[in-house]
């Protein structure tokens, strides 16, 4: 039996744009996406007394059959290389919000993947993992990546740019969840009037310009959220209020993440949120 634990990160979105529908459905987007230093913890066992998938974790709420993202990943795994099929053991520790736009599950799948390549010593590079990652989830394979990087097309075309500079950021959800697939829908019953400028906030992220980035942070899901939920607003205003040079919606959301300055000011919005969500956490970006 051999078993590795591995932290798992999720992702904010610094710009978020869709730049249309493909005929299968999918949308093809643009966004700048960053690691933060928040996770989930992932144990993977290897053992040969069975030749399943076993999957628990510490919350109720998060599946654990082959609905789990984790649980996808191990079988794809397996999938591209039968010849290591074993019996693995699967536990997440989860401490990130379900179904809050970061890739929560994506993250976790992408730990796996990860783990399995250690522990089967099949030892493939990172790309591999992330065409792998491609089968589970658009997410997956800039999980695998991390850092900062633009994504484009169904979010699986990845170009690392220049490292955010480092950032001390709260991360805020609201005590409810939405669907992605229900948020897309209805960004395409909208018109989306302004675009993020996704050029214009590489070139400040190169400059390091945190100014420049704040002002340039864009998701045009937001829209869709904010209109049904004001709560949206109520968080970025209070971070904001609290300090914040400027917040927005991540993903689909509908959690919210504000750039601060100082902790101070960051421990401040946080006990303020808390007031009125549940998850409210300072972090830092990570790379
Ligand atoms: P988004 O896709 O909007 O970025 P997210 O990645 O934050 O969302 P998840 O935490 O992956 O969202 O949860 C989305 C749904 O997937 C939930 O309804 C949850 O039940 C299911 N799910 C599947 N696998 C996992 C997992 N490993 N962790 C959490 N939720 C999971």
């Amino acid at each position: 039996m051999k078993s590795m634990t591995v932290r798992t990160y999720p992702k904010i979105n610094l710009t978020l744009d869709v730049l249309g529908v493909r005929e299968d459905g999918y949308h093809e987007v643009e966004m700048i996406m960053q690691t933060v230093s928040l996770f989930d913890e992932v144990t993977v066992t290897i053992t040969d007394d069975h030749d399943e998938i076993r999957l628990t974790s510490d919350k109720f709420y998060v599946p654990c059959d082959n609905r789990n993202t984790a649980y996808k990943a191990a079988q794809c795994f397996f999938e591209a290389f039968p010849r290591k099929k074993c019996g693995v053991e699967i536990h997440i520790k989860k401490n990130l919000p379900v179904a809050a736009g970061i890739a929560g599950g994506s993250c976790n799948a992408a730990g796996v993947l990860k783990a399995l390549n250690k522990l089967t010593e099949t030892n493939v590079g990172k790309r591999k993992l992330m065409a792998i990652g491609e089968k589970i989830g658009a997410d997956v394979p800039y999980c695998i990546l991390g850092g900062t990087a633009v994504a484009r097309g169904i979010g699986c075309d990845l170009e690392r740019i220049a490292n955010l500079p480092r950032m001390i950021l709260v991360l805020a959800k609201p005590n409810f969840s939405v669907s992605t697939p229900e948020v897309y829908r209805e960004i395409d019953a909208m018109e989306i009037i302004e675009h993020p400028d996704t050029s214009g906030m590489i070139s400040a992220i190169e400059n390091e310009d945190i100014p420049c980035i704040a002002s340039k942070l864009s998701n045009v899901l937001e829209l869709v959220t904010a209109n049904k939920h004001p709560i949206i607003n109520e968080i970025k205003g209070i971070m904001k209020e609290c300090g914040a040079i400027n917040a927005v919606m991540s993903g689909s959301g509908p959690t919210v993440f504000g750039i601060f300055e100082n902790m101070k000011d960051a421990y401040k919005a946080r006990n303020a949120l808390r007031k009125i969500v549940r998850y409210a956490e300072v972090t830092k970006t990570r790379f």
